[in-house]
């Protein structure tokens, strides 16, 4: 890890703010970006001067790799506000050891904690005003890395951009999620690159899921690519089944994105003396259950959504709805998790970072 010894940020300001033209209460996921973004280049071996800029269109060379070769890794994290109008991070260095993980995966330099913490802290700061208190709302934060190297051959770049873009989101009820088994498709394979939030694994999704919406189902439940018989993952969400009282959820594996929701739903089932179980689901197992009435539940956990409770399935021509109830350990996990997100709860883990 190389970086330069100053960690001052040079900073340009918006002349105009842009949030009073935003209408808060009918946000689209990922559409409205706040007044500022955050920056760092990395070129002769080196991340340079870190900035923050007002949010605006950048320009690249059409032979930069990213475009090519999809060289990108990005994260997703959120902040909160309380009623007091303090704001909080969720484990924000669970999101700063992953993006390092998934750029190390994909040949990307390693960026430095300091720039991390730094910008992320100055950013939400001039920003501040762009977090809603209120439970549900947030500010969706994405940083994330492009190589910007000017070069068509095929092989790491010399030269990338590091950001931060800041969107402002509401956690709206959708319902429940009808999704597919996959059968067919896979996401990852074994050695390759599904427990990196790599840029690739996200477009390689979109075909497959538009089969599916197709059929009538939102979402793809991938299975483990050589037998399918696996339950491993959502697109962006770990996923969880109840059996009876017991939750259930696949170990985490170089297919399989590790993911901070999941491992919070995890360690707050433990203090709640919810049994889970992480072991490997298959797809026989579910629909047996399913079959017996002993399925209760089936949700996906990641930050976007919090929980996103699952009303039906599909596998092999055979359709299982599941019935959404008010008293589900996916209501009961949201709101556990949403207290201790907008400081509304003890915190027993340290996992709110005050900003
Ligand atoms: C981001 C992501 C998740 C959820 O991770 P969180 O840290 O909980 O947001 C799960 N699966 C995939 C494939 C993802 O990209």
């Amino acid at each position: 890890m190389t970086k330069l010894a100053t960690y001052e940020i040079d900073i340009v300001k918006s002349n105009t703010s842009k949030l009073e033209t935003v209408d808060f209460e009918n946000l689209v996921f990922g559409r409205t970006f706040t007044d500022h973004m955050f920056y760092c280049d990395y070129k002769d071996g080196q991340w340079q001067q870190p900035k923050i800029v007002p949010y605006g269109p950048m320009t690249f060379e059409p032979s930069a790799r990213v475009f090519h070769y999809g060289q990108a890794v990005f994260e997703g994290m959120k902040a909160y506000k309380d009623e007091d109008g303090n704001a909080f991070l969720f484990r924000p260095e669970e999101n700063y050891e992953r993006i390092n993980k998934s750029a190390a995966r994909l040949a990307i330099p390693e960026f430095p904690k300091e720039y991390f913490f730094e910008g992320l802290t100055t950013i939400l700061n001039m920003d501040k005003d762009w977090i809603k208190s209120g439970k549900g709302n947030s500010l969706y934060i994405r940083p994330f890395v492009i190589a910007t190297e000017p070069a068509i051959s095929a092989s790491p770049a010399l030269t990338y951009r590091f950001m931060i873009i800041c969107s402002p989101a509401k956690a709206y009820y959708t319902g429940g999620v009808r999704v597919l088994f996959a059968e067919k498709y896979s996401r990852s394979a074994n050695g390759g690159v599904g427990f990196a939030k790599a840029a690739g694994n996200y477009a390689a999704q979109f075909y497959p899921t538009s089969l599916a919406q197709a059929k009538g189902f939102q979402q793809i439940i991938w299975t483990d690519a050589n037998t399918h018989e696996n339950l491993e993952e959502a697109g962006t969400m770990n996923i969880f089944f109840r059996v009876n009282d017991t939750l259930i959820t696949a170990p985490t594996s170089d297919r399989i994105l590790d993911g901070v929701t999941r491992k919070s739903v995890i360690q707050l089932a433990k203090d709640s003396d919810v049994k889970v179980e992480v072991r490997p689901v298959s797809v026989k197992e579910i629909k047996e259950a399913a079959r017996n009435d002993s399925l209760k539940e089936i949700f996906g956990a990641g930050t976007a959504a919090v929980i996103s409770p699952i009303s039906a399935f599909e596998h092999g021509g055979d359709i299982f709805e599941l019935e959404l109830k008010s008293d589900s350990y996916a209501a009961f996990f949201k709101e556990k998790m949403l207290n201790i997100q907008h400081n509304l709860a003890e915190d027993p883990h340290g996992w709110r970072y005050k900003i």
